[in-house]
């Protein structure tokens, strides 16, 4: 249904050529990353398409569009850089698509505070490129820095390179300023830590839009390191591996960079360690010791550097591809079927819950090509292909018990993706009681579930 009195509403409050309904751009902002191959049973949810776009370029702006919404009962989907996998943004009752590219303004940035404030559109790579120009850096680094917003990483409390030593996106938000469903705008103050009160910034950090649209923030950013050291180990075996790891982390060693994976090449470690020289030498030191008393080779840096610096180059892929098809008429690239899982587990049953899930997928003829521990021990990835007997239904099915799996082993299913349309069934499973929170929240601060419905299994 589209809402033409609305529609005219918005091009009295915004620009007209910032109210779009145009077909084709309403299918290509109506998706993000996640192909119907990889979205199992959600893969019908993705066929809505939003009513209208609109490219707010203030807060003030943001706020009249929400009004509008509230007035309308018409559902508000914000749109970052729509590089989500997990179908976060599909507009599942239709509705306004808020786009905030437009927003995307780099408003200060203090070496003496080591801050950046931010409108919530800006790319992550704008941004780096402009703190890189002061000597600083963002602690969030993830493998879509060239393609995705601060919004978006927020939204999803995305993990990136660094994670290990400065935690994800959402541990580098001081304060933020989001429009609520009602309109109202409210700030929080930019400080590390508080007393007073609740930190509301939580209630925004990877909830998927649902409770707002984030229009600012100011993150804490860092230095550029005084020395940066790349280093690589081989294992004979992935629980050798994990044993160095888990040492670490035990130990209290933090490098900037932590990636051990059992692939086609083997099971191997790249490390990175970044920041002030004594700290660096150290930590680089006492890590070598720890391998190589688990077992490990030393391979020296180059492995590693050239890991490091083709980390964006998935990304820029996936750009390249979207820009392919920019005319919005032409299907995103769908690839071939296979999926990705980043479960959380407790360090004690990483191993454990890998054998099983082995056993899973040997069940469903799906084979793992990667299994791999990102950033910290108890993060814990797969990377799944069908084998040759498999049949479509497989691979949902492997998937689902593999998940619930991390679940009864007392984890959560997604570490750093979101929920969005894809997982939402199984997170009144994780969360219990939890969820009846979250609900009661929304619907006190949202009565009419205007704010991105259908996330978050709200
Ligand atoms: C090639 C590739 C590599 C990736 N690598 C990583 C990785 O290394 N680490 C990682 O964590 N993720 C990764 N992702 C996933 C994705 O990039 C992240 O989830 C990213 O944080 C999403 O940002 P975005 O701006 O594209 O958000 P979008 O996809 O536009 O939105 C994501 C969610 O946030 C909401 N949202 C967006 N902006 C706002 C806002 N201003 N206010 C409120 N809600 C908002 C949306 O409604 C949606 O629910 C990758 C994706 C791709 C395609």
């Amino acid at each position: 249904m589209l809402y033409w009195d609305l529609i005219d509403r918005l091009k009295g409050l915004l620009e007209p050529s910032c109210v779009v309904t145009d077909e084709a751009e309403l299918r290509r902002y109506s998706r993000d990353a996640l192909s119907r191959s990889r979205a199992f049973d959600a893969a019908p949810l993705l066929e809505r398409r939003g009513d209208v776009l609109v490219r707010p370029k203030t807060t003030e702006e943001v706020s009249w569009v929400v009004k509008a919404a509230r007035d309308f009962g018409a559902p508000v989907i914000p749109y970052g850089g729509g590089t989500g996998v997990m179908g976060g943004l599909a507009p599942v009752r239709g509705g306004i698509i808020v786009d905030m590219g437009l927003m995307n303004g780099i408003l200060d940035v203090s070496p003496k505070d080591m801050t950046a404030t931010v409108e919530a559109g800006v790319m992550l790579e704008d941004l780096a490129s402009a703190l890189s120009e002061q000597g600083l850096m963002l602690g969030h680094d993830p493998w879509s820095v060239p393609i995705a917003t601060v919004g978006g990483a927020i939204s999803t409390n995305g993990v990136g390179y660094r994670a290990a030593a400065v935690g994800p996106m959402g541990a580098q938000v001081l304060g933020l300023e989001v429009v609520m469903p009602t309109g109202q705008v409210i700030a929080t103050r930019s400080v590390p830590k508080t007393s007073s009160g609740p930190n509301l910034n939580h209630l925004f950090i990877g909830s998927e839009g649902v409770f707002g649209i984030i229009t600012r923030a100011t993150l804490r950013v860092y230095r550029q390191p005084e020395e940066r050291v790349f280093s690589t180990f081989r294992f004979q075996t992935f629980e050798d591996g994990f044993g160095a790891v888990s040492e670490m982390f035990a130990l209290g060693l933090r490098p900037a960079v932590v990636d051990l994976a059992d692939d086609f090449e083997g099971v191997h470690l790249y490390m990175v360690f970044e920041g002030f020289r004594e700290l660096v030498q150290a930590q680089r030191r006492r890590s070598a010791e720890i391998c190589l008393g688990c077992k490990g080779r030393d391979m020296g840096p180059t492995e590693a550097i050239l890991y490091w610096d083709t980390r964006y180059q998935v990304a820029e892929a996936y750009r390249d591809s979207l820009a392919d098809s920019s005319d919005g008429d032409k299907p995103r690239p769908e690839g071939r079927s296979f999926d990705y899982l980043h479960v959380a587990l407790p360090v004690s049953r990483v191993l454990e819950y890998r054998l099983q899930c082995e056993k899973i997928f040997r069940e469903y003829d799906i084979r793992a090509t990667e299994f791999a521990i990102w950033t910290e021990p108890e993060l814990f990835s797969m990377v799944l292909v069908p084998g040759t007997d498999t049949r479509p239904e497989d691979m949902p099915k492997a998937v689902e018990q593999a998940l619930k799996l991390a679940q009864d082993f007392g984890g959560i299913m997604e570490y750093c993706h979101g929920v969005g349309v894809k997982l939402a069934h199984l997170l009144p499973r994780e969360m219990g009681y939890s969820l009846d929170v979250v609900r009661a929240m929304k619907m006190t601060l949202d009565p009419q579930n205007i704010m991105n419905p259908g996330k978050l299994g709200l």
